[in-house]
């Protein structure tokens, strides 16, 4: 299963990436995990990205594109993977393509998580209290809504015209929902 996972912020796309990941046995790869990674560490992708995920903007093309290219041409992502947060915009889901060709192989499904913009704001208010994330402000999570309806919804256009999209109410139990997309994926 090779698959990407759209959705607002906040739809739960990183929970139901990591249930899939078990189920097939392959990995999930969050580029906002890895950003994260990066920038608690210290290093300097983690530097050069920090800015831009602070404002809830996305970080440059340039360096997304070269951290996935990297990770998928690791050996565990040889079988499979579920990508959470990316592509994210058109110039990311070409480059996505390109890296399967490059490996010989290409994408099975481009899962919508949808939710409505109200519920993702108050989930992620909600997980700030909790988890600390500095980047779940108000006004960043506006932002990001507005960078995910401008720049990443018109993605799903472009992978229902080829056929691979998916779509699955993302509200729910968790459980629910995972069910929902297990029932919901090709064979
Ligand atoms: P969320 O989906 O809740 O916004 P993520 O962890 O997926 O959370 O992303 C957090 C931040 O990491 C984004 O706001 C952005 O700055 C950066 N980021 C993650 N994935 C990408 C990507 N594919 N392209 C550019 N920036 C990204």
């Amino acid at each position: 299963m090779r698959a990407i996972l759209l959705g607002p912020p906040g739809a739960g796309k990183g929970t139901q990436a990591a249930r899939l990941a078990e189920r097939f046995g392959i990995p999930a790869i969050s580029t906002g995990d890895i950003f994260r990674a990066n920038a608690n560490g210290g290093t300097e992708l983690g530097k050069q990205a920090q800015e831009f995920m602070l404002a809830g903007q996305l970080v440059p093309d340039s360096l997304t594109n070269a951290m996935v290219r990297d990770r998928l041409a690791q050996p565990d992502a040889a079988a499979g993977f579920v990508l959470d947060g990316y592509p994210r915009n058109p110039e990311q889901a070409v480059e996505l393509d390109a890296v399967l060709a490059d490996l010989d192989t290409k994408l099975d499904a481009a899962i919508e998580i949808t939710a409505d913009f109200d519920v993702v704001t108050a989930r992620l208010l909600k997980r700030a209290a909790i988890e600390g994330r500095p980047d779940d402000t108000e006004d960043v999570i506006r932002t990001r809504l507005e960078v995910y309806a401008a720049s990443t919804a018109p993605l799903t256009a472009f992978y229902a015209g080829r056929g691979l999209l998916v779509q699955v109410d993302g509200i729910g139990e968790i459980d629910e929902v995972t069910d929902r997309l297990i029932a919901a994926l090709p064979d």
